[in-house]
């Protein structure tokens, strides 16, 4: 660009920083400047980040981005509608110590700290992120290890938050060594967003807090192709080549991933770049999400499309939290009918076949 050319809007705000306030929002183009109210009115509610790496890969010069429609407020939010709540899956009523959430008899939640380095603005848990609340204390940690060590039955541990990821290397190679160390425990799983939202936060440090003679697994949220530019793409190859398994979680979402294509085009970004994709999850009812939801009957047909288009390495569960913390489950779409089955481009056939078996192919 020459001197005499204007700097682009996007070029004014400072990349190197998340962007936390409204007004910064303003700055960077991401909001329009008569929403400054509005905005303010929701971050005084719900935290607010967009990372660097995230700026960067939001374009601007489209309304409806994908991106942008993840991270960047919106006065919808400040509207809930019945059934949303604070607690939509309701983790409160399973949780016996500060931190721990213990649903499923072989495997508990603990979540060391409730900071992201960027707000999703359908974060199930966005009542809490963010907030006072922070991080658990060294006592409340060490509560919560007493409880997983006091409960044989645990087998697994899913690493949550908020994103563990964010928390010191040093801070976080303790906690995977105290887990490590319990007998019982085989699979530590921590859920991130930092590959996406923050990669450079994917360092030897880190990797080397990971590495552990238990089995370490990473599910990795990432909900639009987009998402997995060229940093994102580097830290996951980095955790790949440090032996850590990948997964991900995915969120369906109006206007960002709903259409089928684009959900394919997620599928294969993610196990093109080392990672399994692991649930669809269904939007929870968290307040002021409305605007993001879609029907289960629409999710099905999301998952329909992907069915025998991509291989089985693509194809995640589609899952519902059950609100009142009933648990999750798989909700479709179902293939099977009393007596017949049904093919991945809709055709039925008996089950098992009355007489022969009409030529087709097997999708692997
Ligand atoms: S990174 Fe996860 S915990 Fe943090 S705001 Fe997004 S969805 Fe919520």
């Amino acid at each position: 660009m020459s001197e005499s050319e204007p700097m682009p809007v996007h070029a004014l705000a400072d990349r190197r920083r998340t962007l936390r306030r409204s007004s910064e929002l303003v700055t960077a183009g991401l909001v329009a400047p008569d929403k400054l109210a509005e905005i303010d009115a929701v971050a005084a509610r719900y935290a607010v980040a967009v990372t660097p790496t995230l700026l960067d890969l939001i374009d601007l010069a489209d309304d409806g981005d994908p991106l942008a429609r993840q991270f960047v407020p919106d006065g919808r939010e400040l509207d809930s509608a019945a059934g949303e709540g604070p607690d939509p899956i309701g983790d409160d009523v399973h949780s016996p110590v500060r931190g721990v959430v213990h649903r499923y008899p072989d495997r508990v939640l603990l979540t060391p700290i409730l900071h992201c380095p960027v707000y999703c603005r359908f974060c199930f848990r966005r009542a809490r992120v963010g907030g006072a609340e922070a991080a658990l204390t060294e006592a409340e940690i060490t509560a919560a290890l007493s409880y997983i060590a006091s409960h044989p039955e645990v087998w697994e541990v899913v690493v949550t938050g908020g994103d563990p990821l964010v928390l010191p290397a040093a801070r976080l190679r303790r906690l995977v060594a105290a887990l490590s160390a319990i007998p019982h425990v085989a699979v530590i799983r921590l859920h991130s967003r930092v590959p996406i939202s923050d990669p450079e936060r994917i360092n030897p440090a880190v990797l080397d807090a990971l590495t552990s003679e238990k089995a370490v697994w990473l599910a990795i949220h990432c909900n639009h192709p987009r998402e997995l530019g060229p940093a994102a793409r580097a830290a996951c190859r980095r955790l790949a080549a440090a032996g850590v398994p990948l997964v991900s979680q995915t969120v369906l979402l109006k206007g960002v991933n709903d259409d089928p294509a684009v959900m394919e085009a997620l599928m294969r970004a993610l196990v093109a770049n080392r990672i399994k994709p692991y649930y669809l999850h269904h939007l929870d009812l968290a307040p002021g999400t409305g605007h993001f939801r879609t029907s289960i009957s629409e999710g099905q047909a999301v998952m329909r499309h992907l069915r025998g288009r991509v291989s089985g390495l693509c194809q995640p569960t589609y899952v519902l939290d059950i609100p009142g913390g009933h648990g999750k489950v798989p909700v479709g779409p179902v293939y099977l009918h009393a007596d017949e089955v049904e093919d991945w481009q809709g055709s039925k056939h008996s089950y098992p076949p009355a007489s022969g078996v009409a030529p087709g192919r097997s999708s692997c």
